[in-house]
């Protein structure tokens, strides 16, 4: 596709998803300027951000550290981007990630959350984290159980450098939205069952949920953040 043409389906995704993210808030009763549009770029040249920044997106994803860090870096002159590290993290890249990204979806264990506070401390840095929820058991490819979960959330009380904002969810996928909407209103009903025993309110206030397939059904459930790629950028090609 000639560049004229990619960036104006860009731009013409990125109005269409908005809009139906605002359908969804409507049927729940909900603002539409509580959900933040998270677009991911994962495996797509820093031309399809650009195109992306220009249709008004500000927020965008990478699952992988090495290509988040360079699209970050060639990214520096689209104007301010809001980075979000959205896939597993190996705490041997985690002060690279506590530099480069504002918000790290996918803290699973107590000793990830301290090393990224150590290392943004060390280095003069803030981020804002997700704890990744496992609601699917041995399906899941990642995530911490619940009591790991109630863990990382009573370490966070401790942190200054990195502040915990909520929960993140990658549910076992099917074609299907409505075979995925109990996971997401699991992960909502865990929310609210964390802040009734305890944990302060701004630490469980996001909840980072749905992609391209499935957004709609996860704002029904109160998705605060949707990560979407497929149905802004187009298909990737397998990695
Ligand atoms: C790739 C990815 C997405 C976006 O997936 P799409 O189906 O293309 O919207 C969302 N979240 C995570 C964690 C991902 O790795």
């Amino acid at each position: 596709m000639p560049p004229a043409d990619r960036a104006a389906t860009i731009a013409r995704n990125v109005r269409a998803v908005r809009e139906r993210i605002a359908g969804a808030c409507d049927r729940a009763g909900r603002d539409p300027g509580a959900v933040r549009l998270v677009g991911v770029s994962k495996t797509f040249p820093v031309t399809y951000v650009q195109a992306a920044v220009a249709a008004g997106l500000t927020d965008l994803g990478e699952n992988r550290v090495q290509e988040a860090l360079a699209k970050v870096a060639q990214a520096a002159d689209l104007g301010p981007i809001t980075w979000h590290l959205i896939g597993h993290l190996q705490s041997n890249k985690a002060r690279r990630a506590v530099v480069a990204m504002a918000w790290i979806h996918a803290v699973d264990s107590v000793g990830l959350l301290q090393r990224l506070e150590r290392t943004a401390r060390e280095e003069g840095a803030t981020a804002e984290a997700l704890v990744q929820v496992d609601l699917a058991g041995e399906e899941a490819k990642s995530g911490a159980p619940v009591d790991v979960v109630r863990q990382v959330l009573a370490a966070a009380a401790a942190c200054r450098a990195v502040n915990v904002r909520g929960l993140m969810l990658l549910p076992p996928w099917s074609a299907d939205p409505e075979r995925t909407r109990p996971y997401f209103r699991r992960l909502r009903e865990l929310r609210d069952q964390l802040a009734d025993g305890g944990v302060p309110r701004q630490r469980l206030a996001e909840l980072s949920m749905g992609m391209s397939n499935d957004f709609e059904v996860a704002v029904e459930e109160g998705a605060t953040i949707v990560r979407v790629g497929t149905a802004i950028f187009g298909r990737r090609a397998a990695r």
